[in-house]
């Protein structure tokens, strides 16, 4: 049993089984849809999909304050370790590396991953997603922003995910059409979408995407920011 704590956009916090907790894509100042007074008091580890500010701001402050384990590509953690991050796991895609009870593989993602730093934007290798496998066996596959991609069968073949979490919003990710694409050739029976309502121009709904996945027998599981689930 994980709990998932939704904290608005694309950023999540999971508990784990063991008690560890896991902080994705960590976002929350400035975030418009994160939640009122939800405080992260500890984190383990740190799994960052892209250099994008609306999934790394927070990282530097939040990894100095609770010294997680910090997994990113190779770009992303060099760049964490230039303003004093310890324990990163810089690695890259096909690559899977565990922290703690938690082993991640890092997939493809078809999108960018430029890092704001000041006024310049510096490279942050290629932005990627995540296979998260579960001590208890099951898997969940967390897409970071991409758009749909024929590959997504090959995760399907080795990895079969239980749940993906998708980007649904359009603009600057797939939009639900694309996504009821990604969860057939996911194969996962539980979409989570995210990156959506953020701002006006990430239009797409989950109502939109539960109804094209409907004849697919895919449940479309739509989170509350800062109201923690279990799965
Ligand atoms: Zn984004």
């Amino acid at each position: 049993m994980i709990e998932i704590i939704w904290l608005g956009h694309g950023t999540f916090q999971l508990k784990l089984e063991s008690g560890e907790i896991v902080l994705i894509d960590p976002w929350i100042n400035g975030n418009p849809k994160s939640p009122q007074g939800f405080k992260i008091d500890h984190i383990d580890t740190m799994l960052i999909t892209h250099g994008h500010f609306d999934h790394v701001a927070d990282a530097v402050q939040l990894a100095k304050k609770f010294k997680p384990k910090v997994i990113a590509n190779f770009e992303i953690c060099a760049w964490l370790e230039t303003k004093g991050v310890q324990n990163t796991g810089g690695m890259n895609k096909g690559g899977s590396q565990t922290a703690g009870s938690l082993k991640v593989t890092m997939t493809h993602a078809l999108h960018s991953s430029g890092i704001q730093d000041g006024t310049s934007m510096l490279y942050g290798g290629e932005a990627a997603g995540f296979i998260l496998h579960f001590a208890d066996g099951s898997k969940a596959y967390f897409a970071g922003d991409t758009s749909v991609f024929s590959d997504m069968a090959l995760y399907r073949e080795l990895y079969a995910p239980d749940l993906a979490f998708l980007p649904i919003g359009d603009h600057y990710t797939m939009d639900p059409r694309q996504a009821a694409l990604a969860a057939r050739l996911i194969g996962a029976k539980t979409v989570i979408p995210v990156h959506f309502g953020t701002f006006p121009i990430l239009t797409g709904t989950p109502a939109e995407l539960a109804d094209l996945v409907k004849a697919d027998g895919v449940h479309v599981w739509e989170l509350q920011p800062g109201t923690a689930v279990r799965w």
